[in-house]
């Protein structure tokens, strides 16, 4: 459909076993008329016709009250499998991705996506699609925004791959010249070219193809491509915008890098040096990483060939467009016009060519940088690392597991060991929307470059996270403190409330854990193990289904009030997580909070375990019920891994704490964690986390319940948020093990230690909570 570097050429040699050429045999040859009752017998449509351009079909626009369609009478030498190939895959499209930006098929009254018209005893293969309006990136390029269009050509092929990669058809495994595992076979034609320093650097690529690209090819990940995203196949709407997808006369079924390569080499064409070319590289590659999604992301086998088929199809196209130009001497100017582009990123000082064939490695690494795949420092001996930590490590701070674990990447919701294995991750809630999530990695890599400040200057990012946050709290909850782990956070809110309150005392469940700090600390019974607590601290049991609050909160009230102390605050982990996991009835915090808040106390909702849609479409703990709390603490998913926490309340509480206290944090709010932030909300919502949460989390439940093992006294939980009670601690402290070496990481809390804690990254899917299912039911068997 469109021009396109040393195509006909090309697709002259790929014609395989196909004696007619289709690119000197005549355009079908058919008048405006033949065609209108051809169509109208074949598809029942009438309309107007207008010719459109073609090379080498017949193209008409119809535009008729059922459409806006474009008919397309194939030069007789096409094979009809491939057309079929090309409108299957529309269909498939159509379905897996229904906005995705290409023709839609319309077949015939017979039913037939390809259609066939006769004339003088050829046979012509019809199609009819709808019309795509807007003009290609290459014929708009003087006004369009080169960065913002490098982004979405990534993005677009990414989401094209994702549709596609369901699909397949029998034509799909074809032989075609412009697929780029076929580089070697262009060697009989470098004769072509003049230059010998150009010759050495094409025969250079050819090399390296063949020693590191071709034993790598089998590994890598394969599915039906487009083989072709190039700016002339892409079209911009009148904004700029991209707006469709065309041409996919050279669809076939290989690895999905080849796609990006094939794509990333139109991205380096035409800029001033190869630096540029390198930057504009790495920015298209990041985008389309990025796009892919965290459970798609390319491998590292993937990021090892990219330059080299991208260098692959530069060489590629330069060597056939000599060639054509060679054949087709009458349009020589126009051809070399075209490959001239080419061969300023192939060769010559300071190309991009010149500058990858002296170093690969490092725009390798310049690439896997901007990917966030930067190589870590090497692993130390986990055995060696393990006992230098106990000399350098604080001895108190136990570490999980028998065989300590050594992750060394995460992705999604998996974390690879110094081993290269992989464990599936049910533990690690802090990596919120997943370990390493490209969005956040670059949010984070982004703003470092660009400042990283404090709270006491102006700076957008943190006034817009708060207002973000602010937007997603209930009633007046909208004034926001920021710190650097849930263990500050509480305490300043503990803060907050003694000086607003004037009152001393707090209220806490009896296995609660609310942080590290010196006063939080004596709010954590848990780690006192049954030791006594302070006498500011009383203690409340924490909800079963038939629980009141209410009654609870009064007597630890009177409790307070024999030590002297009247409640400042009732501290409540909103999932009640170090209890063993409980999810509070409707009115439980309602009730709770209105006896606290009668005794001049606050309630503090501590959302550091349960906020942010681990629980679901109701988004915080707190939520069960309609109550509102009067402050709210977070922590962990809030950096997905980057150390932040919040305090956030109402204008109220702020404004009477700000008479009485001081509150600045060094760190805290900072621009680039207030970037994370915000790019962690931005996922959560955009990829409808909290929603997954419910659904995956209550069919895990349900799986699990489903066992049916005499060992499992009760799985409770909503959202991702399971707990899983078995008949002692020693059993679980074995199934945590026995997990652990079958590659799945859960653990355990509970006053008994006898609940096994699930509450996986929020990208958790379907066949992981299988995949965890099996595995607990495999490891209950045994123990
Ligand atoms: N509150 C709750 C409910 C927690 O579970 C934790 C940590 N486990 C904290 C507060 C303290 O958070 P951090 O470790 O970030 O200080």
């Amino acid at each position: 459909m469109a021009r396109r570097l040393g195509d006909e050429v090309v697709a002259k040699a790929s014609q395989v076993g196909n004696d007619l050429d289709p690119l000197t045999a005549p355009i079908p040859p058919f008048e405006l008329a033949e065609v209108a009752a051809y169509v109208e017998r074949a598809y029942g449509l009438r309309g107007t016709l207008t010719p459109l351009a073609g090379e080498r079909d017949l193209n008409v626009r119809l535009i008729a009250s059922e459409g806006d369609f474009a008919i397309k009478i194939a030069n007789a030498g096409e094979p009809a499998a491939a057309l079929d190939l090309q409108l299957a895959l529309l269909e498939h499209l159509a379905t897996s991705d229904p906005d995705l930006p290409v023709a839609r098929v319309r077949r015939s009254l017979a039913g037939r996506r390809v259609e066939s018209i006769e004339r003088g005893g050829q046979v012509f293969a019809v199609r009819c699609v709808t019309f795509l309006p807007g003009i290609t990136i290459s014929d708009a390029a003087v006004s369009l925004d080169g960065a913002r269009l490098r982004r979405e050509t990534g993005a677009l092929l990414a989401r094209f791959q994702r549709a596609a990669q369901g699909f397949f058809h029998p034509a799909a495994d074809r032989n075609i010249l412009w697929d780029l595992r076929r580089l070697g076979e262009l060697r009989p034609l470098l004769s072509e070219i003049g230059s010998f320093d150009e010759l050495k650097t094409v025969e250079r690529i050819l090399d390296r193809f063949e020693r590191v690209v071709r034993p790598v090819v089998p590994r890598l990940r394969a599915q039906v491509i487009h083989n072709d995203f190039n700016p002339d196949n892409l079209v911009v709407d009148d904004r700029g915008a991209l707006a469709g997808i065309l041409d996919f006369g050279d669809v076939l079924h290989g690895p999905r890098v080849m796609d990006l390569a094939v794509a990333a080499a139109y991205q380096v064409l035409g800029l001033p040096s190869g630096e540029a070319a390198i930057a504009a590289l790495s920015e298209f590659v990041a985008g389309y990483d990025t796009a892919l999604g965290p459970e798609n992301r390319l491998g590292d086998d993937e990021l090892s060939v990219v330059v080299d088929l991208v260098l692959g199809r530069l060489a590629q196209s330069r060597v056939v467009g000599l060639w054509r130009a060679e054949s087709h001497p009458e349009n020589r100017d126009y051809i070399l016009h075209h490959a001239a582009p080419v061969a300023a990123a192939l060769h010559g000082a300071g190309s991009l060519g010149e500058i990858a064939l002296r170093d690969l490695a490092q725009v390798e690494e310049r690439l896997r940088d901007a990917c966030g795949r930067a190589d870590l420092v090497a692993p130390a001996a986990t055995a060696d690392l393990a006992a230098r930590r106990r000399q350098v490590l604080a001895p108190g701070l136990r570490i999980s597991y028998r065989e300590p674990l050594h992750p060394v990447r995460g992705e999604g919701v998996w974390l690879i060991d110094s081993n290269g294995h992989r464990m599936l991750d049910a533990y690690n809630n802090v990596a919120q929307v997943g370990h390493s999530h490209p969005q956040v990695v670059d949010a984070l890599a982004r703003q470092a470059r660009a400042l990283n400040t404090n709270t006491r200057y102006l700076t957008d990012a943190v006034v817009a996270y708060a207002e973000e946050l602010g937007s997603l709290l209930p009633g007046d909850l909208s004034v926001c403190y920021f710190v650097c782990s849930g263990s500050e956070a509480n305490d300043l809110a503990w803060r907050i409330a003694k000086t607003v309150t004037g009152n001393t005392g707090a209220i806490v469940t009896e296995h609660a854990y609310h942080g590290a700090t010196d006063a939080v600390m004596a709010m954590s019974p848990e780690e006192h193990r049954g030791a006594p607590l302070v006498d500011w601290v009383a203690t409340i049991t924490p909800p079963r289904p038939e629980s009141e609050g209410g009654d609870e909160v009064e007597r630890a009230i009177a409790t307070l009030g024999r030590a002297g102390h009247r409640p400042a605050a009732l501290v409540l982990d909103s999932i009640f997580s170090s209890d063993g996991i409980w999810d509070a009835p409707a009115p439980y915090f309602e009730s709770a909070a209105a006896a606290v808040r009668a005794a001049g106390g606050l309630w503090i909702a501590d959302e550091v375990q349960a906020g942010l849609g681990r629980v679901g479409k109701r988004f915080w703990g707190f939520a069960a019920g309609s109550a509102t709390p009067d402050l709210v603490t977070l922590g962990k998913p809030l950096g997905n891994g980057h150390p932040m926490g919040a305090v956030v309340t109402t204008p109220a509480i702020a404004e009477a704490f700000a008479r009485g206290g001081y509150y600045f944090s060094t760190f805290g709010g900072n621009p680039v964690s207030a970037e994370v932030g915000r790019a962690v909300l931005a996922v959560t919502l955009k990829e409808r986390l909290a929603e997954r949460a419910d659904s995956v989390g209550d069919g895990l439940r349900q799986a699990i319940r489903n066992l049916g093992h005499p060992a499992i006294r009760e799985v409770r939980g909503v959202g991702q948020f399971t707990g899983v009670e078995l008949k002692d601690g020693d059993l679980t402290r074995e199934v945590v093990e026995g997990l652990r070496n079958r590659g799945v990481l859960v653990g355990r809390t509970g006053p008994r230690s006898d609940v096994l804690k699930i509450r996986p990254p929020l990208v958790f899917g379907q066949e992981h909570a299988e995949q965890l299912v099996a595995a607990v039911s495999e490891v209950l068997t045994l123990c």
